[in-house]
């Protein structure tokens, strides 16, 4: 299948991170057989859940825990409970993970596992039966050396409390072998709003490199959650104008800027719909796109910047990649053509994975961290990887995802190598 025929405006995770590959395996030249090690996962696991319900019945829900890599270290990442989290999906955030890991050099390969489950439509006593029973269902892989889970859309630290103790009944009391837990179940401070200060510092970083101060640029995000309200937040104190953002029920716009921290409450803390806030016009989830800014930053969904007309219509400089796979192959080839620089996913967004590094390093050592040192590492960590990315830009003319993609890759590949594969 070529590139275009596989970018499809519809496009999912899955999908967009094979294609993005094997593009970066054709450039680091990976032979095949380590191309067809790297495609595809270590180990995947299926399972069904069983719950009942609060009304008697009993209903069967498809899980799955899927390892991509586990080469340069205990496999890691996210548990998602999403309608649409069905294999591929799975697979295609796990492989992803890899990559994350490697290229911000922490000690972990990577994972994913999801239910489809819409957990809005669950209780909370049915929500805490599907987990305790996909834990031990998936227990067997899981361990703090062999694989650590953690939050993703639709779980949250209470899941990953109910995770750790379904867990612990089985090995003894394991804090690490789950991160995002809360914080007086060995939870690590600044975890909550870590992905957002990842984006933070990465994106001050470029600021002072390619002279766009972040002080009254204009920035518009998709998505309030917990990446897009946190860094919202991190940005209007850094001084930038937050002049549009959105969630699943529509968007809002203010020229002047947004007042951001009454919106963070109304919208993050209150979870009540953006639209409803009074600071600002309505606008459509179509029309965040054409409003003009510096930084345009999808914190939401996967493949939301396609060729199916946003991706020549953006009016913007830098794109940020806080969701995982917001940008389409094609979109990606339009943006570069466009001279729109995009800064990939997996770099920009792994504030969240390093600081759950620094919750796993602080159970295993049973020693807590000051807020000021996780925040101090975090940025030593991803500003050096966030300068490595950079270098090889500016050295082989390549693109930041391209770039990302070829540290990541030869990383991997060296420790399959040397592990004797
Ligand atoms: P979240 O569930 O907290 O928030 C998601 C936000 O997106 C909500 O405001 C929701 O209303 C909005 N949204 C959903 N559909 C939308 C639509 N069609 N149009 C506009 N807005 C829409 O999720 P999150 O944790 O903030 O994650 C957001 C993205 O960042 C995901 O792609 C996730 O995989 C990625 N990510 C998250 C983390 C993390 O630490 N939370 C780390 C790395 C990557």
């Amino acid at each position: 299948m070529t590139v275009e025929e596989q970018s499809r405006p519809s496009m999912r995770t899955g999908a967009i991170v094979k294609s993005q590959f094997d593009i970066a395996a054709d450039l680091v030249g990976l032979e095949p057989y380590m191309r067809r090690l790297l495609r595809s996962p270590f180990r995947s696991v299926a399972v069904e859940v069983p719950v009942r319900m609060d009304d008697g019945r009993i209903e069967v829900y498809r899980g799955y825990r899927i390892q991509h890599n586990g080469a340069r270290g205990p496999c890691k990442g996210g548990i998602r409970f999403h309608a649409e989290a069905d294999e591929d999906e799975v697979l295609g955030l796990a492989t992803t993970m890899t990559w994350k890991t490697a290229l911000v050099d922490i000690p972990f390969g990577g994972a994913k596992g999801g239910v489809q489950v819409d957990p809005r439509q669950l209780s909370k006593r049915e929500l805490e039966a599907v987990t305790r029973t996909f834990t031990n269902r998936i227990a067997i892989v899981l361990g703090p050396y062999r694989d650590i889970p953690a939050p993703d859309m639709g779980t949250d630290q209470q899941v990953m409390a109910w995770l750790l103790d379904e867990y612990s009944k089985r090995s003894g009391y394991s804090p690490a072998v789950v991160t995002g837990k809360p914080i007086s179940l060995g939870g690590s401070l600044g975890r909550e709003e870590a992905t957002g200060q990842g984006l933070r510092y990465c994106m001050e970083a470029y600021a002072r490199d390619f002279d766009l101060p972040i002080e009254d640029s204009r920035v518009v995000i998709q998505g309030f959650g917990n990446v897009g309200a946190h860094l919202a937040r991190l940005l209007h104190d850094a001084g930038a104008r937050v002049v549009a953002v959105s969630d699943i029920d529509g968007g809002l716009h203010n020229d002047g800027g947004l007042d951001v921290p009454r919106l963070f409450e109304h919208a993050y803390a209150q979870r009540k719909p953006v639209p409803e806030f009074p600071g600002g016009d309505r606008i459509t989830n179509d029309e965040i796109w054409r409003v003009a800014c510096d930084w345009l930053i999808p914190a939401a969904l996967g493949g939301v910047i396609n060729e199916d007309g946003n991706a020549k219509a953006l009016d913007c400089k830098v794109i940020v990649e806080a969701a995982n796979s917001p940008t389409t192959p094609i979109a990606d080839k339009i943006l570069t053509e466009r001279n729109i620089t995009v800064l990939p996913d997996f770099l920009m967004n792994s504030g969240g994975v390093i600081v759950s590094y620094f919750e796993w390093v602080q159970n295993l050592q049973q020693q807590p961290w000051s807020l000021d040192k996780v925040n101090e590492e975090l940025h030593r960590k991803i500003t050096a990887a966030y300068r490595m990315v950079r270098d090889l830009v500016n050295k082989e003319h390549v693109t930041w995802r391209t770039a990302a993609y070829a540290i990541a890759l030869t990383r991997v590949a060296e420790a399959e190598q040397l592990r004797g594969h």
